[in-house]
């Protein structure tokens, strides 16, 4: 996939967007061509006689309402120039050649029309004929010049418009001419126009290509500039995403990504010291107390044999915690549920610690109210258990005082959970350590590694085997003060009733 992507020409962001507002600009330049200059005419034609309709629409109605054509007169004058157009109101009559019309009023606007030069009754009469067949209402477009020859030289192109209405029982003709300017001079402007448009729209176009594409191209760019160099496992980048949105989200992303990868990294580099330093310590101890024990017969006392079975269990069981943990990582861990006696489990893992307390003068307190039953996975939980015992122990104070504390807590009048408290009075941890603790291979610093040789894995298996469990846990400490370690479980159901 990635090698199909490298082998593939992709077109840059400029030329796609170049092309894109040269599109535009044609498609913008293509619909005013069509408009303005090869659809200019009918438009124009098609106005006009929209217009000469509408001007016949009022003329008519204010014909139907007027007394008299006297007092239509004024009305009528003022519609031929509101308009510009002329026309004729007949009278029809017949007579023994056909229909023929006495003018009854007459509008003249224009220099020369048609309605006002028509000499015979042929084409009065066709006129009439025309529109009577055709609802009342008749049009044509004539060249005057081409009709009335030299006489019209100045006019050109007009709208011959005809309708039929009946006021008080006559039947009256209004003709009407309305001329059409040629548009051979607006068209050719409008053509020079379009042309310098166009160019204009063209270059435009490949400036705002130019420009926009530079701003969106740029931070692209350059993050992925940076990126190649993370890819290299330079975690020391930045990702600057420009003013866009959708690239300042971008960097934001990738910056956290590089942060991420850079804390793992720290992280790996960490665990590489800290396991080759934790198999180390105890390998020299038993290679060297192996050494003296083979040359020296005398040494061989059952003390040294228990140096080396001693280091070879810690060996053991750092070797179990990691392997333990990679297996939570790979989620494939399954709890074996059963009710057991919580309080007795803790009971079991303070004896291991007797000895401890006789030989080093360690206090470790067990303060509980009364047994209680869980049911949960009981080795998990001991290990939960052993920990966190283990880690008070490992920090605890000078007084070596190390207090675990059960409690039963009741909710709806019911005994509910158990809340187990591990409490010591040790160096603490600092507020922003605190969250840490958690990970795997965390340790504070250097120090504790050193004093306690710690693995870092015993918290975040704790963790891991309590998130399975679905149980509250948490930590609160203060520096130089001490820590208390918190889990809570359910009761079980049987052990609910408060006694
Ligand atoms: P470790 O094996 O190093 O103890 P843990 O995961 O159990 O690993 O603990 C992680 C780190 O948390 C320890 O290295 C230590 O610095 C800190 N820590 C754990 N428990 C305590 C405690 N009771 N008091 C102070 N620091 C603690």
């Amino acid at each position: 996939m990635r090698k199909d992507n490298a082998e593939k020409h992709y077109t840059g962001l400029r030329t796609k967007m170049f092309f894109s507002f040269a599109l535009f600009s044609v498609i913008v330049l293509a619909a005013l061509w069509l408009f303005q200059i090869v659809l200019l005419d009918d438009i124009y034609r098609s106005l006009k006689l929209h217009e000469l309709e509408k001007c016949a629409d009022q003329l008519s109605e204010t014909l139907m309402e007027a007394p008299s054509y006297d007092s239509f007169d004024e009305a009528a004058g003022e519609l031929a120039k509101k308009y510009a157009v002329c026309f004729s109101i007949y009278d029809i009559q017949e007579n023994e050649r056909g229909k023929t019309g006495t003018c009854v009023m007459d509008k003249h606007v224009n220099s020369f029309c048609f309605i006002h030069n028509i000499r015979t009754d042929g084409i009065f009469s066709r006129m009439y004929r025309e529109a009577k067949n055709n609802n009342g209402e008749w049009q044509e477009q004539v060249n005057l010049s081409d009709v009335f020859g030299k006489r019209a030289d100045d006019a050109g192109e007009n709208v011959i418009f005809v309708r039929l209405v009946e006021k008080g029982g006559a039947e009256l003709m209004i003709l009407f001419n309305n001329e059409l300017q040629p548009l051979d001079a607006t068209v050719s402007t409008l053509r020079v126009q379009l042309i310098w448009i166009s160019v204009i729209l063209l270059l435009a176009a490949g400036i705002l290509a130019f420009v926009l594409s530079g701003r969106i191209s740029k931070p692209i760019a350059e993050m992925s500039e940076e990126a190649s160099k993370l890819a290299l496992g330079n975690y020391n980048v930045n990702f600057d995403g420009g003013n866009c949105a959708e690239t300042v989200n971008l960097s934001a992303t990738l910056n956290r990504a590089a942060y991420e990868l850079a804390k793992l990294d720290k992280m790996q580099k960490d665990l590489i010291a800290n396991v080759s330093h934790d198999l180390r310590t105890p390998l020299t101890l038993i290679a060297g107390y192996t050494e003296i024990m083979r040359d020296l017969p005398g040494e061989a006392t059952p003390e040294n044999f228990q140096i080396v079975i001693d280091e070879t269990n810690r060996l053991t069981s750092l070797i179990n915690d990691m392997l333990e943990v990679s297996r939570y990582q790979g989620g494939t861990q399954v709890l074996k549920l059963s009710r057991f006696n919580f309080t007795e489990v803790i009971r079991t893992t303070l004896e291991r610690y007797a000895k401890l307390r006789e030989q080093d003068g360690y206090v470790i307190l067990f303060e509980s109210d009364r047994d209680v039953w869980v049911e949960a996975d009981e080795g998990r939980i001991l290990q939960v258990i052993y920990n966190l015992i283990n880690n008070a122990v490992n920090y605890t104070g000078e007084d070596k005082t190390v207090v675990i504390r059960q409690t039963v807590e009741v909710a709806d009048n019911r005994a509910d959970t158990v809340l187990l408290e591990v409490i010591d009075t040790g160096i603490g941890i600092s507020e922003e350590d605190l969250p840490l603790v958690w990970e795997r291979y965390y340790k504070v610093n250097d120090f504790h590694k050193q004093a306690n040789m710690g693995t870092g894995l015993g918290l975040s298996i704790v963790k891991n085997i309590l998130l399975l469990h679905e149980a509250n846990f948490g930590v609160q400490s203060q520096v130089g003060k001490g820590s208390c370690f918190w889990f809570r479980l359910k009761l079980s159901e049987e052990d609910t009733v408060i006694e």
